[in-house]
């Protein structure tokens, strides 16, 4: 799928959620969607589902591609 507008990302986001970027340990996290963050420190998007964090890099194009695989389940675990 195709996104049609480049760097939509971040969108208005707020910022001090409390919760840390798995990726860098940033936690300059903004909001851009229901479950859906953006890291400040990497330039990552993070997504919240039962409580763990995935992790997404967006790519020039606008679309998605998973990091989950680069991190455990345990460090992407809200504690
Ligand atoms: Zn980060």
């Amino acid at each position: 799928m195709m996104v049609g507008n480049n760097h939509h990302y971040p969108v208005n986001p707020e910022v001090n959620v409390p919760m840390k970027c798995p990726n860098c340990q940033s936690k300059d996290i903004g909001k851009i969607g229901i479950n859906q963050y953006y890291c400040w420190g990497c330039y990552i998007e993070l997504s919240l589902s039962k409580g763990v964090i995935h992790t997404h890099q967006v790519e020039e194009d606008g679309s998605l591609s998973s990091l989950d695989d680069l991190f455990d389940e345990e460090e992407r675990r809200l504690s």
